[in-house]
């Protein structure tokens, strides 16, 4: 599929007078669209619950449109604790799935009331240590090992990940609660990162309730709810087919009624915990070229780098790019786009076929709203910048300001080096 910018070159020059380059630039229709067809698209269970997984985009101002559909937030450090609660959320609406957990941050998550996602058996008893009695409802997370696999095809290798419970710790582990007088227990899993196939939450969700059936049979437990997680995947090129929510929806419903329906379990609510497919499509990266060379390639430079959008630089990851106001020119131009940090995997893109490039052309990285910004790092002394919202109503709101050096070198603030800088 074509991949467009939500934005055109004419509105960039005139938001670049306000907030000049770099900046993140987050679309409030697109994301409201979204938000609106995963909530219509898992409507059919009564109990449905989005936990939008924060470290995809950790913005107050995100979260709180996300909120407005009901989705809650799904946490993993006491940060991600301490912003879910000042967004307003309530205790029921906060998952907490975290690993190598420290006892404070079981203490933070149980004083708000969030939910406690177990990842390991060990930690049952570590927490209870940690909190004193445990909550009514928890959640354990299960890792089946091996690979996970739709039709031969290997999605991921569940077996190499360190996360969750094995099979046989996921009855004991039921038992074990049972036997502390934990009333109910979810279960949770995430087996597969960004899947861009409609297959990947309903071959889970068969998997996982008919776990939740055996477990409940076997030990017991009331099971209330099935988290299936994150890892619905994007589109990052152009050519992959999007996944369509609606049908993903409809297909868990039918495994749900299927393997709930015999089992007398039709109670059970759905949870997912989708960060990139709420949040990744409804961002762009916009730079300015600063300068390109002609030596053993053709480089062009932009004044963003890669510690506002690591993902190229980390998994060699495809982000799509586009030339603004060149978007129907023919791509005939071979460059890698590059930022200015000192580390040769600073490339947003490698041998791409562009429009001819010129200094001063804004260029778009699509897809940054999810493990973008958040994702960033002060590595070469670069500070982070600006996220802001295109509105509605087409006007921006910066929802974030950029760092300044100020804040780079807060840290030492108090130091006699800190009171020779000269900023
Ligand atoms: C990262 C993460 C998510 C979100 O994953 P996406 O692939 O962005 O949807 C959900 N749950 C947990 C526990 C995570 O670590």
């Amino acid at each position: 599929m074509e991949k467009r910018p939500f934005v055109t070159k004419e509105q960039i020059e005139e938001i670049a007078k306000t907030y000049p380059t770099p900046f993140h630039l987050y679309d409030e229709k697109g994301l409201r669209e979204n938000a609106e067809r995963v909530k219509r698209a898992f409507a059919w269970n009564p109990g449905y619950q989005e936990f939008f997984a924060v470290k995809a985009c950790p913005n107050p101002v995100i979260v709180g449109i996300l909120a407005e559909y009901g989705f809650g937030c799904d946490c993993a450090s006491l940060a991600e604790l301490a912003f879910a609660k000042a967004i307003g959320l309530p205790g029921d609406k906060i998952m907490f799935t975290s690993n190598v957990t420290p006892a404070e941050e079981f203490q933070y998550a149980a004083s708000i009331g969030a939910i406690i996602n177990f990842d390991d058996i060990s930690h049952i008893d570590y927490c209870e240590r940690a909190i004193g009695q445990l909550p009514e409802t928890v959640s354990i997370r299960y890792n089946p090992g091996g690979s996970f696999t739709i039709n031969t095809a290997i999605m991921d290798n569940p077996g190499e990940a360190k996360y969750g419970f094995t099979t046989p710790q996921m009855y004991e582990g039921m038992r074990r609660l049972k036997e502390k007088g934990i009333k109910h227990c979810g279960i949770h899993a995430f087996l597969a990162s960004n899947t861009v196939t409609n297959d990947y939450y309903p071959t889970l969700a068969k998997e996982l309730f008919e776990l939740a059936v055996d477990l409940h049979e076997k030990t017991g437990m009331d099971i209330p709810f099935v988290n299936l997680s994150g890892g619905v995947g994007i589109a990052y090129r152009p050519d992959q087919t999007p996944n369509d929510i609606e049908v993903i929806g409809a297909r868990v419903h039918q495994v749900y009624d299927e393997v709930f329906g015999p089992a007398g379990m039709q109670g059970v609510k759905v949870f997912t915990e989708m960060g990139r497919f709420i949040t990744g499509p409804y961002d762009l990266l916009i730079g300015k070229v600063l300068h390109i060379k002609h030596t053993h390639k053709e480089f062009v430079g932009l004044d963003a780098c890669c510690v506002d959008l690591m993902r190229p630089a980390m998994y060699g990851a495809y982000h799509h790019a586009t030339v603004l106001g060149k978007e129907d020119e023919p791509a005939t131009y071979r460059c890698d786009i590059t930022g200015s940090l000192c580390e040769s995997n600073d490339r947003f893109a490698i041998d791409r076929l562009l429009p001819p490039i010129e200094v001063g052309d804004y260029i778009a990285i699509h897809d940054a709203g999810a493990h973008g910004h958040s994702m960033g790092s002060n590595y070469n002394g670069k500070l982070r910048h600006a996220e802001l919202l295109l509105k509605t109503d087409g006007s921006v709101q910066l929802i974030r300001r950029a760092e300044t050096l100020a804040d780079y070198f807060k840290t030492l603030e108090g130091t006699e080096f800190y009171s020779r800088l000269d900023l």
